[in-house]
């Protein structure tokens, strides 16, 4: 597979070489409202291909409804999003969400299906692939992603962070161009925590366009290439992670930072 491909061609100390061809998003004063309760407040950002973007910021302050935005499992109120220079408003939600994958807090797999049978059900039923193909892929991402022997087990039988791995195997089994990540560790035990990250840092060092929520600020200053700070709806600072963690700005991020380092 292609990210085994790349890990030897590091192995023997070539340069790393993109496995995969990440698209570009540009978030122009994107607006979205619950009913009357405004959550995204003209949200700007720029998210280069192949670059991991990490948002921090207190509970409640609109970054699931911006990452549920960018792939339209919500529809915005005003505003835009460009994916590789296209308006997502334009295109189908079905074809958006091929092109721009999403991995959530609590795995979202089927408990009635094995990990591979997870994994090859988008392939066949939203990509339309033969059964024969689809399995052929999703073997090779729960390999990508160290499942290989775990292939058969249901969701139940599997670690939490076992779990998330299925999930993340699912969402590169559609090759996106960004995957979306939700607070994807926020539900595993402690000792789970570091293997899901370290994947997710595989993925960004292999090209993928990564954006990312998190608590874990130890991997938003090690990951990223950019870190929004958001508050109430608004990117309220953005930088890189040396700025943000190091040099804060605004009282509000200094506020969270206290709080949460
Ligand atoms: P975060 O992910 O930063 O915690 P969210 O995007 O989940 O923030 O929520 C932003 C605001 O929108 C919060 O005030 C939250 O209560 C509200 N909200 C989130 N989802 C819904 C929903 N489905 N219906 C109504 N209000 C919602
Ligand atoms: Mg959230």
């Amino acid at each position: 597979s292609g990210l085994e491909e790349v890990s030897e061609l590091d192995g023997i100390g070539r340069p790393p070489r993109p496995a995969f061809k990440g698209g570009s998003l540009d978030v122009r004063q994107l607006g979205m409202a619950y009913g009357e309760l405004d959550v995204l407040k003209g949200v700007d950002l720029a998210v280069k291909a192949g670059t991991v973007t990490c948002i921090i910021g207190p509970s409640g302050s609109g970054k699931s409804t911006l990452l549920r935005c960018l792939n339209r499992l919500v529809e915005p109120k005003s505003g835009d999003v460009l994916l590789d220079g296209e308006s997502i408003l334009a295109m189908k939600p079905e074809r958006l969400r091929r092109r721009v994958g999403m991995v959530f807090q609590h795995f979202n797999l089927f408990p009635d299906h094995t990990a591979i049978e997870n994994v090859m059900l988008s392939l066949t039923k939203i990509k339309g692939l033969p059964k024969a193909e689809a399995e052929r892929i999703a073997k090779a991402r729960l390999s990508d992603v160290g499942l290989a022997s775990r292939q058969h087990h249901r969701p139940g039988g599997l670690s939490g962070g076992q779990q998330q791995r299925v999930a993340i195997a699912r969402a590169l089994a559609m090759e996106p161009e960004v995957i979306l990540f939700d607070e994807v560790t926020s539900a595993l035990d402690p000792e789970l925590v570091k293997g899901v990250l370290d994947l997710m840092a595989e993925l960004a060092k292999q090209g993928m366009t990564m954006v990312v929520v998190t608590h874990e600020m130890g991997f938003a200053r090690r990951a990223a290439d950019q870190v929004i700070f958001m508050d109430e709806g608004r990117v309220v600072e953005a930088g890189a992670p040396e700025a943000i963690f190091d040099n804060p700005k605004s009282p509000r991020l200094q506020r969270f930072l206290a709080e949460v380092l």
